[in-house]
């Protein structure tokens, strides 16, 4: 660890984190191990077995009742793990969808500020470093 910076530390920590440490730490192991998400008021659903299931759907869907907020994050180890076409082509799909229910709120209510009608439904692909950069609890926070 001597002479390592701080970037350099967060980094090899990232590459030592398995995905299923990645997922414990957003979503928790159970109702008494909460997650950052739950903390944060997210409710969190993960299919526990997905082989008898459709390939490619998001490993998260997380709904923030009070905020009205969707978001889909399929998660990955930082290195040597890419998406399959399948999860790609599911998230470029959910991530449409939410394009265009931005569009629709965009045209519909003149009224409200700009921020307000962003990213109600998102999709993203999250690695240990999004969540050890805070870049995950920038997008879960709900101000
Ligand atoms: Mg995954």
């Amino acid at each position: 660890v001597i002479g390592m910076s701080v970037e350099e530390y967060r980094q090899a920590q990232a590459e030592a984190m398995t995905e299923a440490q990645l997922q414990a730490a957003i979503i928790g192991t159970g109702p008494r191990a909460p997650g950052l998400a739950q903390r944060l008021g997210w409710l969190a659903y993960h299919t526990h077995r997905s082989d008898r299931s459709p390939a490619g759907f998001p490993d998260l869907t997380l709904v923030h009742p009070g905020a009205g907020r969707l978001v889909f994050a399929e998660l990955k180890r930082q290195k040597r793990s890419n998406p399959t076409p399948a999860q790609v082509g599911w998230l470029d799909a959910l991530e449409r969808v939410g394009d265009r229910i931005n569009d629709d709120l965009y045209h519909e209510s003149a009224y409200e500020p700009l921020a307000e009608r962003l990213g109600r439904v998102s999709a993203y692909l999250w690695r240990p470093l999004a969540l050890l950069d805070g870049t995950i609890e920038g997008i879960l926070r709900v101000s």
